[in-house]
């Protein structure tokens, strides 16, 4: 009885969401390709992207559970908007005490598909490679989820700690801090390497070409 229940609960893929999902992701390499082209192309923007890595919050390791954004997330979502300084999902931002301005549109990050490699797996991996062995060629797959709002799609709850703006009560869903306030300014944080960076673009101009010539 209990295994029929679970079964029961597993949510059958339709082929429209498969269809769906792999449009995202085309669209998604699509402007995450041009913004790679803009940054390797513009010094000037590849500075901007080393600050909203920092601002936003970057980590080294995609799969670890460490808060932060990869970096392939924080290009893929500086791709989709800029200027960006800090991120995070609706409930984030109610913890925050901000909430997202109504009819602004989420912006959608990279996540894995499946289980998370173990330390040993990837030693072992790695091992294999470093032994001359090729890999199975099999790519880790990814899907596009939204959710994601920049603090300039929020406005404040409750009075802003920055600059004291108030909404006028629980009906008020327009007052906004003023574009001054500090809650809208970069924030410190230590800024990816360059190399890392131009590293990363140029990964995604492979991964766009690769995807062209049939995924
Ligand atoms: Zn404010």
């Amino acid at each position: 009885m209990a295994t029929t229940k679970q079964r029961g609960k597993r949510r059958r893929v339709t082929q429209a969401q498969k269809d769906r999902s792999a449009a995202n992701r085309t669209a998604a390499r699509e402007v995450l390709h041009a913004y790679a082209v803009l940054c390797l192309s513009d010094p000037a923007e590849l500075e901007q992207f080393r600050s909203i890595a920092a601002s936003l919050g970057w980590k080294y390791d995609p799969a670890s559970d460490d808060p932060g954004y990869s970096l392939q997330n924080v290009a893929l979502l500086a791709a989709q908007r800029r200027p960006l300084t800090w991120c995070g999902g609706f409930d984030y931002w109610l913890s925050v005490g901000r909430c997202v301005v109504a009819g602004e549109t989420s912006l959608g990050t990279w996540r894995h598909i499946g289980g998370k490699k173990t330390d040993e797996e990837r030693a072992k991996e790695k091992e294999l490679a470093e032994e001359g062995w090729q890999s199975t060629g099999r790519r880790p797959r990814y899907y596009v989820k939204r959710g994601t709002f920049d603090v300039a799609q929020t406005r404040p709850a409750a009075a802003c700690p920055h600059c004291g703006t108030t909404p006028t009560g629980e009906d008020d869903r327009t007052t906004q801090c003023p574009p001054t306030c500090a809650v809208f300014a970069l924030r410190p944080g230590s800024k990816p390497p360059r190399d890392l960076v131009i590293e990363v673009m140029q990964a995604q101009l492979l991964d766009g070409d690769e995807a062209e010539g049939g995924d």
